[in-house]
């Protein structure tokens, strides 16, 4: 409930929110809150997102990575830490657009904002560093997005660049 009325929000503010990957460089630092996990699924809560529990965290993070599954096949996250933290730094984005998710490859962390966000990142760690600027991306990925209801529109609010075809 807490999410769809954030989400509400968002759509009559106007603003819209999009995931990235970091090829080179190292996760900013967070202060741990509280930590769980299930099966590869390894959730850290930042000190400044503890107003809902990490056991509700794991829960919608594993319904999106459920949702990303079914349409995109697995992705392993034995290696790797989703960190749920407050804000991730946006200032290079055109205004109205803020990361709800980023990949950081060389620390094998994923942050999200918001639990939606794990679809793209999965598919980030799917194809590799080399992703990071979506220059691979599949074409097909923001209309699945947008027909789950992931994102705004078929490119994530005109964030992924034109597609021109790429990974399957
Ligand atoms: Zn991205």
């Amino acid at each position: 409930m807490r999410r769809l009325g954030f989400l509400l929000l968002c759509r009559l503010a106007g603003c819209a929110f999009v995931g990235c990957g970091d090829g080179g460089t190292i996760a900013p630092p967070i202060q741990v809150a509280q930590e769980c996990a299930e099966g590869d699924l390894h959730v850290q809560v930042d000190a400044g997102q503890t107003s809902v529990p990490c056991a509700h965290w794991l829960s919608t993070l594993k319904y999106y990575r459920d949702l990303y599954t079914s349409r995109w096949g697995p992705v392993g996250l034995s290696e790797w830490t989703v960190q749920v933290v407050a804000h991730i730094d946006s200032d290079s984005l055109p205004a109205g657009l803020m990361y709800t998710g980023m990949t950081y490859f060389t620390s094998r962390v994923i942050q999200v904002t918001a639990a939606t966000a794990i679809a793209h990142e999965l598919f980030h760690v799917h194809l590799g560093s080399e992703s990071s600027d979506h220059h691979n991306w599949s074409c097909e990925f923001g209309p699945w997005e947008y027909s789950v209801g992931l994102a705004r529109t078929p490119d994530e609010g005109g964030y992924l660049p034109p597609c021109e075809g790429g990974a399957p």
